[in-house]
């Protein structure tokens, strides 16, 4: 049995990173860029008035003189005119300033009379309230590099330079198996020795705070041929295969001997943990196959701490995007030295709480747990104080498929 830590070593070691895809910009968000960006165009691409307001020529900007309004420019249109001494253009934010204005006054500190302003700005510069070509983002310039996690900002910033296409890493295709012939659909009566099936709901939950859809999501009794089969069939529509249950050593448990039925090589089975003891991981060619303990939060404890990881991997994420924090315990936490627990926990504040209801068996605890709580695997006893690690859920970590 290998402890946590050579577990994670051992899943980051056989997650490489996925090919590099065009993406629409739209979808983009949350991905990370393979190539690095320079933009093909200035921006703003001409000068830019900032202001509803009127454009002149500083010049003839004297306190006791009057300026001509020659004609108007909007937003959008390419100004023709040509300014003639002492006169100016009504201008609206965003137009394209016409040659021979340099500044531009806001409407507010001007009085129209007649066809002519009179501009009542004691504080006016030349060169006020335009925003030069260029200003932001020169034509040529590397403004992202290849690694940058796109975000609602970068997105803006990218469509801003005319972007409408992104070379990003792939995101993996995840499918689900869950096997157990004590399962059955929430949402149908129970027959007698059936139990709710809930680990594809928790699992399909998770993938989707990541944007990940599931690629599939299957059932399968206790049974080898079948379970090698269904592999078999699946194995070329996923990047990972999630299978929940029956990979103990029960006699019922299957999943590691139809894996290695089906050309996957085992990687590690079993870890010195609580919950998901019997966790297995294996891979075939670039492809991820974790064999979740079935208890359902044996499942999702499995998940958070190494599937999720590991997608992050694929996706050119950086792991420690999953941020640990270490907080002291609320009261006193006593278990047995030799595996490492996670423990379902609620963060009061800049303390946390060990949740009542820790077997893997049951979900109540996760239903109100917010975070995971990594205590060491040699040591047992916890004093209430004591700094332990501490890993959130629900962080966002949005990546739109
Ligand atoms: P196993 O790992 O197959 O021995 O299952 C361990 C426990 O988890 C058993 O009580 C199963 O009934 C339960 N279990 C397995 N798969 C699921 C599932 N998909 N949803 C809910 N409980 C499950
Ligand atoms: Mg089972």
């Amino acid at each position: 049995m290998i402890s946590v830590s050579e577990a994670r070593q051992l899943i980051q070691a056989n997650t490489s990173l996925l090919e590099p895809i065009s993406t629409p910009l739209y979808e983009a968000n949350g991905r990370v860029m393979a190539e690095d960006l320079e933009s093909t165009t200035d921006v703003p691409p001409f000068d830019q008035s900032a202001m509803d307001g009127y454009a002149f020529n500083y010049a003839d900007f004297n306190a006791n003189t009057s300026l001509a309004i020659m004609g108007e420019i909007a937003a959008g249109v390419f100004p023709q005119h040509k300014l003639l001494p002492q006169t100016a253009f009504r201008i609206y934010t965003g137009a394209q300033v016409p040659k021979g204005c340099d500044t531009i006054v806001m409407q507010e500190k001007v009085r129209v009379k007649e066809g002519h302003i009179y501009i009542e700005d004691s504080q006016l510069k030349v060169g006020a309230n335009i925003r030069l070509k260029g200003s932001q983002t020169k034509k040529g310039e590397l403004v992202l590099k290849a690694g940058t996690r796109i975000s609602p900002g970068i997105a803006g910033f990218m469509a801003g330079l005319g972007v409408s296409q992104v070379m990003t890493f792939r995101v993996p295709r995840v499918g689900i198996i869950n096997t157990g012939k004590e399962l059955s659909s929430p949402g149908l009566a129970l027959l007698p020795g059936k139990i709710y099936e809930s680990n594809s709901y928790s699992l399909n939950a998770a993938l989707r705070e990541l944007h990940i859809k599931p690629a599939f999501m299957v059932c399968v009794d206790d049974d080898e041929a079948q379970t090698t089969k269904l592999i078999q069939e699946h194995l070329s529509h996923c990047d990972v295969m999630l299978l929940s249950g029956g990979v103990s050593v029960g006699d019922h448990d299957y999943v590691e001997q139809s894996l290695k039925n089906c050309g996957v090589e085992k990687i590690f089975h079993k870890v010195k943990q609580k919950p998901g003891k019997p966790l297995y991981f294996g891979r075939k060619g670039k492809r991820l196959f974790f064999g979740l303990p079935g208890n359902p939060a044996a499942v999702l404890t499995c998940y958070y701490e190494y599937v999720m990881p590991s997608l992050l991997q694929l996706m050119g994420i950086p792991v420690n995007t999953r941020s640990k924090i270490l907080l002291p315990l609320r009261k006193a936490y006593s278990k047995k030295p030799g595996l490492t627990h996670f423990l379902k926990g609620k963060i009061h504040g800049h303390e946390v709480e060990v949740l009542p209801a820790q077997e893997s068996y049951l979900m109540n605890s996760f239903a109100a747990a917010d975070c995971i709580i990594q205590l060491e695997e040699e040591k047992n006893e916890f004093e209430r104080g004591s700094l332990v690690e501490v890993h959130p859920l629900f962080q966002p970590l949005l990546i739109q498929k």
